[in-house]
């Protein structure tokens, strides 16, 4: 039985995967991001400091952890050398920690303003992408035209080539782009010798790595209902966020993968455009918007506040295979009368429990709640589940039966300590000490 455990959202993102990653850290030897770009923001604070990692995992603060960066993530080496030197200047180096796997795909400066551009021409219909070029370089990757890490450590020749043919046909989409091939060529042979240290078969290292018994988190970013296939399309992100990418990102066989943790809010969030169900408007999203910090990480953009909702989690339960849930941010709710736990929508053609495929039917919806009495004393900071108030943990059983999973982790602060990891869960296997 391996004891690699994949960490998701089981939302729209932003669930607090980071803090839940970091605190999981130091029983695994290597993390593994396996999708997404440098649009994920992981906040994490150590010792009141804050730390937002967007591309490197959050593992990295914690020494002697291997941190890796797979294929099914699309690289901006920029984006990249700003982590490292922020690390460095905190003191923490990456050499002989950080891998970056030779088969990821790189954003080019030119994919930038492809999304921009591509943003403005949906008008109404835009997704609310941060417009890092992400879409734009997953689109050249499944064009089979993509440039890879390897290619900037190969043959010059044919790097020159590649990035001659993408800028000539970039210009042409361009309006009144004259970008010049050539700058852009030497910028990423320049790129490649900085990276070359980093650069390796990720799914050698972590074969070997789970073979010599190492344990290995797979780390995910975005989350299931931003899944490029499962989630609500086409306002979701450009790559698979949920359980499938770790195979696909990484080069790992289903078999390495132990468990799943599904991180999930005790409310929902979800920035940009698409639907969001159980959207609340006024005072008290304006009250969960404040009391959650709910702005983005990577953008500072508000993020929409909503109801609970179980029909998403259940739909990420059956979708990835998730073991138990991290509930995080219940501090939240905290001093509110009453709370709601959506449990299914009410449609033109009658009430459905199973998340739908087709947005109308999603925009159309009206949830259906089981409301519940609120808790007024503080469960910030609180490490037992005996200690919450009653009435939160009523609210924490009542969602764990409507989404059908367990809740093993319940986060009620930022910071590490601020958290409740019930025993007798799926946990404790997880986190048993590793075999001599
Ligand atoms: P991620 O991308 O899933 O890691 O999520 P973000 O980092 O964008 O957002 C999570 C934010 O919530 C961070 O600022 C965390 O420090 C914070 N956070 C995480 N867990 C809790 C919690 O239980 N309570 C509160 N109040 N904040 C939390």
């Amino acid at each position: 039985m391996t004891n690699n455990i994949a960490v998701l959202g089981a939302q729209w993102g932003d669930e607090g995967k980071g803090k839940i990653v970091d605190m999981l850290t130091p029983n695994f030897a290597a993390v593994a991001r396996y999708q997404g770009g440098h649009n994920a923001g992981h906040t994490v604070y150590v010792n009141g400091q804050k730390f937002v990692l967007h591309l490197i995992p959050s593992g990295i603060l914690h020494p002697g952890v291997t941190c890796i960066i797979g294929n099914g993530v699309v690289i901006d080496p920029q984006a990249l050398f700003k982590e490292v030197d922020e690390l460095a200047r905190l003191g923490i180096g990456v050499d002989g920690r950080l891998l970056v796997s030779e088969k990821a795909h790189v954003i080019l400066p030119y994919h930038r303003e492809l999304d921009v551009l591509s943003e403005a021409r949906r008008g109404e219909r835009k997704i609310g992408t941060t417009s890092r070029g992400i879409g734009p370089a997953y689109e050249d990757k499944i064009g089979r035209r993509g440039i890879r890490i390897c290619d900037l450590l190969g043959d010059r020749d044919a790097l020159a080539q590649e990035v001659r043919e993408n800028v000539h046909a970039r210009n042409q989409i361009i309006k009144d782009s004259t970008l010049d091939w050539k700058p852009v060529f030497e910028q990423m042979l320049a790129y490649g010798e900085r990276m070359r240290p980093w650069v390796g078969d990720v799914s050698l290292f972590l074969a070997s790595a789970i073979a010599q018994g190492d344990r290995v988190l797979f780390e995910g970013a975005q989350a299931t209902l931003l899944d490029i296939d499962h989630g609500t399309y086409p306002f979701v992100t450009s790559s698979n966020a949920s359980i499938g990418g770790v195979c696909t990102g990484l080069g790992v066989p289903p078999k390495a993968i132990g468990g799943v943790l599904g991180v999930a809010k005790a409310y929902t969030t979800r920035v940009g455009e698409g639907p969001l169900p159980t959207e609340l408007t006024g005072a008290l999203a304006e009250r969960l918007r404040e009391s959650g910090q709910e702005y983005g990480a990577s953008t500072g953009r508000p993020r929409r506040c909503g109801w609970y909702d179980a029909v998403v989690v259940r739909y990420s339960a059956r979708i990835n295979g998730i073991d138990a849930l991290a509930l995080t941010k219940l501090d939240v709710l905290d001093g509110l009368d009453e709370v709601h736990i959506c449990v299914g929508y009410r449609t033109a053609s009658g009430t459905i429990t199973e998340f739908p495929a087709d947005l109308r039917v999603l925009n159309g919806a009206t949830p259906v709640y089981e409301s519940m009495p609120g808790w007024s004393a503080p469960t910030r900071g609180v490490t037992q589940f005996g200690a919450l108030p009653l009435e939160a943990q009523r609210y924490i059983r009542k969602l764990e039966e409507a989404s059908g999973v367990e809740c093993a982790i319940v986060s009620t602060g930022s910071d590490r300590a601020e958290t409740i990891v019930r025993r007798g869960l799926a946990m404790d296997r997880w986190l048993a000490p590793a075999p001599a």
